[in-house]
């Protein structure tokens, strides 16, 4: 949520006047109040991928009551879960117990206060952005742990977990998958010649090149060093040969360009095509060996390996 997007908050309350008093406080509080009669289209509300983040229940209401709603909701497993504070003429112990037991997070009795729901929606919206802070840190680490600084792509536990994905899928749907590895030829030359920081550029120079001639639903990885993977499904065998065989002809015709030079490049591959639900091991194995086997025979150059099934 940008900073000067108005939080919604869902009011839910059978009441005319109760739910009048609310939502014009919301307003005056610069929120954004959203008013429904019924748990029901409470529910309904909170299902939705942008509902509110706040949530203030009535405790008795029509269809199905606040008690209820806090249930439903609190099985949804929502990234950022919303805080609900129930509102309730209900004044026992044992019912203020019974809401904080279904997931409310707060209760408030009616008739309210307005300092004191002013001051506990403040709390609610404090552990709100709290969470949310939470689910971007953790997203951003796990960004991290499956990509490679330096080009952006898949690093190689992202592109190996990807690699095990795509041959499920393959499998599932019935469709083959081209994995090829491409090694930059001597490239320890480049790095001896001008030096890491060109060579470090080279790397994303040829990350770009096989971006742009693939498709977004490619994928792309590199496993170490000038080491990459290519992923590509659903592809017949001479559908892949073409593509591979592009690939290698884009890369040694394509200037890369460097902070203080303009390069040309080479790269061997190893490509193979797979036909069933093979294990990632065995796969890489089988690539790396049409890999080597291009680099034994001269470099820059393809050997291809066609469709290998399950045994
Ligand atoms: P070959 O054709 O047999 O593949 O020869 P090569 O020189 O490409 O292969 P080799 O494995 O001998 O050398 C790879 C070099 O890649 C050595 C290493 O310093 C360099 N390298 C690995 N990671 C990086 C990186 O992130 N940045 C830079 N600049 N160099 C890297
Ligand atoms: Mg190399
Ligand atoms: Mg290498």
């Amino acid at each position: 949520m940008s900073n000067d997007e108005k939080e919604k908050i869902l009011v839910a309350d059978d009441d005319l006047t109760s739910r009048l008093i609310l939502t014009s406080a919301l307003k005056k509080w610069n929120y954004e109040p959203i008013s429904v009669t019924n748990g029901k289209e409470a529910l309904e509300i909170l299902s939705q991928p942008d509902s509110p983040q706040i949530a203030i229940l009535d405790w008795v209401m029509p269809e199905i009551d606040g008690i209820e709603v806090v249930k439903e909701v609190r099985s949804m497993k929502k990234e950022v879960p919303p805080y609900i504070i129930m509102l309730t003429t209900k004044t026992e112990k044992e019912d203020l117990m019974a809401g904080l037991e279904a997931g409310a997070d707060d209760y408030i009795c009616k008739p309210f206060d307005n300092k004191e729901l002013w001051a506990r929606i403040k709390v609610g919206i404090r552990t709100i952005n709290l969470h949310r802070t939470l689910v971007k840190a953790q997203k951003a680490l796990e960004y991290e742990a499956l990509h490679d600084p330096l080009t952006g792509v898949l690093n190689r536990r992202g592109i190996l977990e990807r690699l095990e994905e795509e041959i499920e899928r393959g499998y599932r749907k019935g469709y083959q998958i081209c994995v090829a590895m491409f090694d930059l030829d001597h490239f320890k030359k480049i790095n001896d010649t001008y030096g890491h920081q060109t060579g470090d550029e080279v790397l994303k120079g040829f990350v770009k090149i096989l971006q742009n001639h693939t498709r977004p639903y490619d994928s792309i990885g590199r496993l170490g060093g000038e080491e990459f993977l290519l992923i590509v499904p659903e592809i017949s065998e001479s559908e892949a040969i073409l593509i591979l065989e592009k690939l290698l002809n884009e890369i040694r015709k394509s200037p890369i360009y460097t902070h203080n030079n303009e390069l040309k490049i080479t790269t061997s591959i190893g490509g193979i095509i797979i036909n069933g639900k093979l294990n990632v091991d065995k796969v890489i194995k089988l690539v790396d060996e049409s890999l080597y086997q291009a680099k034994e025979r001269g470099r820059n150059q393809l050997i291809f390996h066609g469709a290998i099934e399950n045994d």
